[in-house]
């Protein structure tokens, strides 16, 4: 039975002409992966004097796609592996979106880097704000929508607002509308709610991008992900710059996630801080409101952010104003840290008058 969304949703439409018709490059990894036999490799130009990090890094990175595939519930070729979350969703641009012509949606206040993608990529940003609660205002997206959109970007836990959005809301999207969901779940370790990739197989219009930057704690090691279709990620796949994860990352990131145990404990620590400062923050005077968070951080309005942000930089906390974004006036956006640097950043808060 062909659901209404599948015969809805054509990836062929979306996907830019130029992708469509190119041929990708093809790199020496890509033509001959070693079998595990000894064999000499004269075929990338390489510096034959190797300690380990003298060849070309796998540009498939099917050892580490082989681990997320198992942690993740999804096959390997429904992964897409990025330098950063960012250099993923730069790629959604370049592959879905023609410049000058189409256009994408975003939420704000949300995540900075779409709005700067979709300027990078001449695409027309349709900016349709959250509602006061920052759920999603779906009649304005409806709305905004026309024959060239080509993808709306969601963001659960959202940065900065720190809530997820409703379920029934990112569903009544994916039903109805025909271009890419592209959703954001950088921060869904810390909201212990489940991954949406485990739709992926109801919705072909659904993509969902993570990264090692937050819970996994590799943000030096530049490492984002995306699971999708099998489709989607081809076509993503194939306009990828081939050696974008480079050898350092992938070992790195094999050997962290051997330490699935760690990473649960950190976070589990985190969320315990986060409800600490959660409660010190809605004790202060100055403090109006405390959004409830699903993150790693909190969103708090103050009576004034610029004169609060200046007191906490002269006590050496380094916070971030959020002031500027739409319906963010005088808030401030606290990483939790440690439990020590939170007991350090909860006696500072204090001590502001
Ligand atoms: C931090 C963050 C990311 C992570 O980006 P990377 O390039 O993977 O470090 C992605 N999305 C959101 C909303 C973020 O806040």
């Amino acid at each position: 039975m062909e659901s209404a969304k599948s015969t809805q949703f054509d990836l062929n439409r979306l996907v830019r002409e130029n992708v469509r018709n190119m041929t990708p490059y093809s790199s020496a990894r890509d033509e001959y992966v070693s079998d595990g036999s000894e064999k000499i490799f004269l075929d990338a130009n390489e510096n034959p004097f190797g300690d380990g990090i003298n060849r070309y890094p796998d540009p498939q990175q099917r050892t580490l796609k082989s681990v997320l595939s198992g942690l993740k519930g999804v096959n390997q070729d429904q992964i897409l592996l990025g330098n950063g979350s960012d250099e993923v969703l730069d790629l959604f641009f370049r592959a879905f979106c023609e410049p000058g012509r189409d256009n994408v949606i975003t939420v704000p206040p949300t995540y900075g880097m779409y709005g700067v993608l979709s300027s990078l990529n001449n695409i027309e940003n349709r900016k349709v704000l959250l509602k006061r609660d920052f759920t999603l205002d779906l009649d304005g997206i409806f709305n905004a929508v026309d024959e060239n959109t080509r993808m709306i970007f969601l963001c659960s836990p959202n940065n900065p607002t720190g809530n997820c959005i409703p379920n029934e809301q990112i569903e009544g999207l994916l039903d109805r509308f025909t271009g890419l969901v592209v959703l954001d779940e950088a921060y869904i370790d810390f909201s212990g709610k489940t991954s949406w990739i485990n739709t992926l197989d109801t919705y072909p219009n659904l993509a969902v991008t993570q990264t090692f930057s937050k819970a996994y704690g590799m943000a030096g090691i530049r490492l984002g992900s995306c699971f999708a279709s099998r489709e989607v990620i081809a076509v993503l796949n194939k306009i990828k710059p081939p050696y974008n994860v480079n050898e350092l990352t992938q070992r790195t990131a094999l050997q962290r996630l051997k330490e699935a145990g760690r990473i649960k404990e950190e976070v589990e620590v985190l969320r315990t801080e986060r409800k600490e400062l959660e409660r010190a923050l809605s004790a202060l005077d100055y403090v109006e409101r405390v959004y409830p968070s699903d993150a790693n951080f909190i969103l708090a309005v103050v009576d004034d952010a610029n004169l609060r942000y200046e007191g906490l930089l002269e006590k050496g906390f380094i916070v971030r104003n959020r002031s500027g974004q739409p319906l963010c006036e005088n808030c401030l956006r606290f990483t939790v840290g440690t439990p020590e640097e939170n007991r350090l950043l909860i006696a500072a808060l204090n001590e502001l008058k």
